[in-house]
């Protein structure tokens, strides 16, 4: 099966797909993106990442090429074209091509728009939340607009690839107050040895991810006690669970961070009972 792309309003073979290489998002990253998963052929938090998206553009000052109603339209053709059944949909939109010159273009630049969509092995995904992962920390390298999900992830790049050096899953990143802020796609979580949820508080520190809002809804259907604010490394160590969220890892128990074995080392129940909410709205 070819493989499709969507480029600019058209439907392209993704291997020869390509932007211009005067595209901002090329040249300085300036472009925003979102990621979509698929299960059982159905697109997760469908309206959340779209609201997202448009706060994204609203913050960058880039307005949308097109209108929803499109976007979903053209979501739902990439799927069928690569055939997705559980997967993730990724959309990037770049201020457009220009030449390079920092500034914003002046007069209409038109935005680019790139949709690619893939695959996932479900089961190993599901496999790894029954076993649990484990996260190294590395130290909080990025600017003050985490907020923003913009395709600047150069710290964040850098952290998951020193996490597959080590073995490990997934970096948690550590601010100047030995806070752990998130993970470098993911948002992260602790249950204290009292049984409260914490995560951090949605700041400019951290990407409002879209499934730490729905675990919080479901958190509060499960009569869970939670806080949002910061926690430390020391507090993580010692706490009875561990677990990340994000619109592809759903939520996966963490049973290790660093050398320090999460409690008895196994999934906590409470991460677990979360996850299963999670999929089963
Ligand atoms: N933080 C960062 C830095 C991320 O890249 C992601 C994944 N997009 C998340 C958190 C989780 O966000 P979401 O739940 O919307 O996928």
């Amino acid at each position: 099966m070819t493989r499709i792309a969507y480029v600019d309003g058209g439907f392209l073979a993704h291997a020869g797909a390509c932007v211009h290489i005067e595209d901002r998002g090329f040249q300085f990253g300036d472009a925003i993106y979102e990621v979509w998963s698929v299960r059982d052929g159905k697109l997760l938090d469908e309206e959340g990442h779209f609201t997202r998206l448009d706060r994204s553009l609203a913050e960058l000052q880039i307005s949308n090429p097109k209108s929803q109603a499109a976007y979903r339209l053209i979501i739902r053709e990439l799927m069928r074209r690569n055939r997705i059944t559980d997967g993730l949909v990724y959309l990037q939109i770049s201020r457009g091509v220009a030449p390079r010159d920092h500034p914003f273009p002046k007069g209409f630049v038109r935005p680019t728009i790139v949709m690619t969509a893939k695959s996932i092995n479900a089961e190993k995904t599901q496999n790894k939340a029954v076993v649990g992962v484990s996260v190294i920390t590395v130290p909080d390298q990025r600017w003050g607009r985490c907020d923003i999900k913009t395709v600047n992830l150069l710290p964040n790049v850098l952290a998951k690839q020193a996490a597959t050096e080590a073995g490990a899953y997934e970096a948690w990143q550590i601010d100047q107050e030995g806070n752990v802020t998130e993970g470098s796609s993911s948002n992260a979580w602790i249950i204290t040895a009292e049984g409260v949820l914490v995560t951090r508080q949605a700041d400019q520190a951290i990407l409002r991810g879209i499934t730490r809002g729905k675990i919080m809804e479901c958190a509060q259907t499960l009569n869970y006690s939670f806080e949002e604010r910061p926690f430390s490394l020391e507090e993580a160590k010692n706490a009875r669970e561990a677990f990340m969220t994000s619109a592809s890892s759903f939520a996966t128990p963490i049973v290790k961070i660093d050398d320090h074995i999460v409690a008895n080392g196994a999934p906590g129940s409470m991460a677990l009972a979360l996850r299963e909410a999670y999929l089963a709205q």
